[in-house]
């Protein structure tokens, strides 16, 4: 069984950690270096990505998650976390910076002041294609304004004003999502992401 980590700097943490675990992981949390060392796979929650960017350096994180991110580690970004894993970031932070990884350009806070949160039903490819979509929440959240070639589209918002945006995503071991499926007691991403934590071990 792998050894999956929850980033623990700031965020919704405990949601994670349940949602792996329904999912069929053993779950850690990850503060320190010698902690990321350990892990199979990581979570990086929603949250204040402008928080967890600056505890990340402060916890002396961002060089070792970096090295691992390239290594090839397995990680789940969910919205504060999709901005966290882009290449590319529009209305960061001032001095904010990414770990990359994805060849993404993330726009945080997209669905702008009127529109804090959204919820929808989305089909998500490779992961709903044998049953019902999943109910996608979405908070203070980002999108995907554009995609590489190497990034697999696996979800797009179906309606409302920002019908056609992306807002999940695959390149190799890297997933992530606009939203938060660890809100909603559905543990059909955490088991799809274990499922790709397995296949690297
Ligand atoms: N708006 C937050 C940010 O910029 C993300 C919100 C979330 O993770 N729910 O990091």
């Amino acid at each position: 069984t792998p050894l999956v980590g929850v980033l623990a700097l700031q965020g919704d943490v405990r949601e994670h950690v349940a949602a792996l675990e329904a999912g069929g992981a053993r779950t850690t949390t990850v503060r320190r270096a010698s902690e990321l060392a350990e892990v199979d796979g990581l979570v990086l929650p929603g949250g204040e990505s402008t928080t967890i960017d600056r505890l990340l350096r402060v916890f002396d994180l961002r060089d070792p998650l970096r090295a691992r991110i390239a290594e090839g580690l397995p990680v789940y970004g969910s919205c504060a976390g999709m901005i966290l894993l882009a290449d590319r970031l529009l209305d960061g932070g001032k001095d904010q910076q990414t770990l990359g990884g994805l060849d993404v350009t993330v726009r945080r806070n997209a669905f702008g002041r009127q529109v804090d949160s959204w919820e929808e039903d989305l089909p998500l490819a490779g992961i709903t294609d044998d049953g019902p979509p999943v109910d996608a929440v979405f908070i203070r959240a980002p999108w995907v304004e554009d995609a590489g070639e190497d990034v697999e589209v696996v979800g797009r918002l179906g309606a409302g004003p920002a019908a056609g945006r992306i807002v999940a995503v695959r390149q190799g071991a890297l997933l992530a999502t606009s939203f938060h499926p660890e809100i909603t007691g559905d543990d059909r991403v955490h088991r799809h992401f274990v499922a790709m934590v397995r296949q690297r071990l």
